[in-house]
């Protein structure tokens, strides 16, 4: 495989990628790129039939992070799009949504806090409980990730279900935080996780 240089990749996201969002009022800079071509990343990315349970089609973004021009691409169309919200704070949820969180908050210059799963944080933290599209689990946030009053913005890889991503939610709330946004790179637009997420600006770069 040929490998494009960096440079191609922010040529291609100035003039191309599609994005959907959901609600809202704050989500004007979907009407901007809504009638663009694909991301590279988009071409990229794999189904694994099967993963990690029987009838699960597992959309697998491995293969983006290991094409420059695509990783560099995805991270800033995500960072563009988080920066319309105004973020004090970038959430990634474990463990892709730090993949791709931590160098959108680089590039906005804000901090970046972990949603990590149970039993993972040493410090003080709150949990919530949340199900995924397979299986439940509980995801927690240490108690000064997020101060009171800022607005954290949610990054993870996929929205399937919503469950984790609503959870996050909850856990910015329970610290009095202002949830700004999500940002997804990938959207299960055939799981209808935007309707646990109703009343948040929901941005995600690809739908399937
Ligand atoms: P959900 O809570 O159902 O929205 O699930 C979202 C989380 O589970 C994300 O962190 C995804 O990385 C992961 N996930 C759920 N379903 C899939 C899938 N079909 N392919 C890849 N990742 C998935």
């Amino acid at each position: 495989m040929v490998f494009e240089p960096v440079q191609n990749g922010l040529a291609n996201f100035s003039r191309c990628f599609v994005a959907f969002t959901t609600t809202s009022d704050q989500s004007a800079w979907a009407g901007i790129f809504s009638a663009m071509p694909e991301l590279i990343a988009q071409t990229l990315i794999r189904d694994v039939p099967d993963f990690p349970k029987p009838g699960i089609v597992f959309k697998d973004i491995t293969p983006v992070l290991m094409h420059p021009a695509a990783f560099e691409e995805s991270v800033e169309a995500l960072a563009a799009v988080a920066r319309i919200h105004q973020p004090d704070v970038i959430i990634g949820i474990e463990s892709r949504g730090f993949i791709f969180g931590t160098p959108i908050a680089l590039r906005l210059g804000v901090p970046f806090a972990m949603a990590r799963k149970l039993g993972k944080l040493p410090y003080d933290r709150i949990s919530e409980e949340y199900a995924l599209e397979y299986g439940t689990n509980t995801i927690e946030m240490h108690v000064d990730a997020v101060d009171p009053g800022q607005r954290a913005f949610i990054i993870d890889d996929l929205l399937a279900t919503g469950g984790t991503a609503a959870a996050s939610a909850r856990l910015v709330e329970r610290l009095n935080g202002h949830v700004a946004g999500f940002g997804f790179l990938v959207e299960l637009g055939f799981l209808n996780g935007r309707e646990k997420l109703l009343g948040y600006p929901v941005e995600a770069l690809i739908s399937y």
